[in-house]
């Protein structure tokens, strides 16, 4: 294997002028870096997906169009780079409006992508123009030319193989000189169609192409320090985790921890890439080495939470000794790409919990009316909302015994709604009511990690 480094920096590294030299810091301290994945500048995304929705009146379209600028002017200012550059950021800007008052008329998911997609366009470039300033060889690579996916504009699926030779031929043969910045969270279709890869894509690319180029080492860089043993904002005695395995981070990322996009470890598991994450703003904090074993294996490692879960419950007495009733309703969620997280069952009824992560790019919801429709042929259908998914990461945990008494042992003044627990030894977990899940959270992190 090659020494090459892929170094992603995440929105918040690159919000401004400021921040991005820290990331020229970085990458400029690592020789085996040569390929630099980046975000949108904080907070552009979020704005450029409200325009393509398309519902803003004149004024409020005009204030998102004025802060879209106001970022990308700061950092010009910061950067006074050469006039090629502004008019190209300029132009970028003027396609946004073109685009937005398209989307006003009306507003489709393959314009919604090209207009998303156009966030990491811009800070790919300027950040390319602060590592020329500063000596550096590189190069802005737009990686719609590598990154294959298909055609599902907002959440698009990768074509490894396809994205694996593009890469292989058009930049390979650059990297031993030339450091390439690219853009995360974006891709194309067979049709050349900009698509986007949903929400938080960014970290997913930046090990899709490590995967593609045979990296040796991936690295996210946000704005904390590492993967914590739980959110730090719930719980002050949260640590850094040093090294963490490859199935105990990906369950982590999976349950809510929202340092790295659930996806991102799976090419980085293909190829036994080990993946750092870290803060660009505190390199010397260090941060947290993902691989594929680590010197410890603790029964527990971590808290994760997530919020806003909706649990589908599905009654039928026709279940009774049936079969058949859960493909039917599988099928159903198949058919609408909706994955389910857990699922419990009982004899006349099923309880499952919709995954969200990685969500579309354009923010439509999971859960359709077309979709309730469709399972209310079925049978009974009851949503609840206002839950929150706690899930313990550890390893071995259903091969222990104690477990199951110790954890609950801890929850007792709580009230679980479900609980899965057996199917990974590395998860345990459950649903509470959103008003507990900081207090459970905080005491199975004191019971259970200290
Ligand atoms: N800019 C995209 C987002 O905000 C992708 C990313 O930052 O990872 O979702
Ligand atoms: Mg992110």
């Amino acid at each position: 294997m090659t020494v090459l480094n892929v170094a992603k920096f995440g929105g918040t590294s690159v919000a401004d002028a400021t921040a991005m030299g820290c990331c020229a810091d970085i990458v400029l301290a690592n020789p085996a870096t040569r390929v630099v994945v980046l975000s949108a500048s904080a907070g552009v995304t979020n704005l450029l997906v409200t325009l393509a929705q398309g519902e803003l009146g004149d004024e409020a379209l005009g204030a998102q169009l004025a802060q879209l600028t106001g970022i990308q002017q700061r950092i010009l200012d910061a950067l006074s780079p050469n006039p090629e550059l502004q008019a190209a950021i300029y132009a970028q800007l003027a396609e946004i409006e073109a685009m937005a008052r398209q989307a006003r008329l009306h507003t489709d998911a393959e314009l919604a992508d090209r207009l998303i997609a156009c966030g990491e366009m811009m800070s790919s470039r300027l950040f390319t123009e602060l590592l020329c300033q500063r000596g550096a060889k590189a190069q802005w690579v737009d990686v719609r030319r590598l990154l294959r996916t298909d055609s599902r504009f907002g959440k698009a699926s990768v074509d490894l193989d396809a994205t694996r030779s593009l890469c292989q031929q058009e930049i390979a043969p650059l990297l031993g000189d030339t450091i390439l910045v690219t853009q995360g969270f974006i891709g194309s279709d067979e049709h050349g169609r900009t698509t986007t890869l949903g929400r938080g894509g960014s970290d997913y690319s930046a090990a899709l192409l490590g995967e593609a180029l045979d990296a040796s080492s991936i690295e996210i860089w946000t704005d904390v320090p590492g993967i914590y043993t739980t959110d730090p904002r719930l719980v002050t005695r949260a640590r850094p985790i040093p090294e963490i395995s490859f199935a105990e981070a990906a369950e982590m990322a999976t349950f809510g921890a929202k340092v790295l996009h659930p996806s991102t470890l799976q090419p980085a598991v293909r190829r036994d890439i080990p993946v750092f994450v870290g803060s660009s703003r505190e390199p010397a904090a260090g941060g947290t080495w993902i691989r594929a074993t680590t010197r410890s294996s603790p029964l527990f490692r971590a808290v994760a939470l997530r919020r806003n879960q909706v649990l589908v419950t599905l009654h039928s007495p026709n279940m009774f000794h049936a079969y058949g009733f859960l493909a039917e309703v599988f099928g159903i969620l198949a058919r609408h790409r909706i994955s389910v997280d857990l699922i419990t069952t009982s004899e006349v009824s099923v309880s499952l919990t919709l995954d969200h992560t990685g969500s579309q790019s354009n923010g439509e919801a999971t859960l359709s009316d077309k979709v309730l429709a469709e399972l209310g042929e079925l049978c009974k259908v009851k949503v609840e909302s206002g839950l929150a998914l706690v899930a313990l990461i550890g390893n071995r945990m259903s091969e222990v015994n104690g477990v199951g008494s110790q954890v609950f042992a801890t929850l007792q003044d709580h009230n679980i709604r479900m609980i899965c627990y057996g199917a990974s030894a590395h998860n345990l977990c459950f649903l509470v009511g959103e008003e507990e899940a900081a207090a459970v959270v905080n005491r199975l992190h004191q019971g259970l990690l200290g």
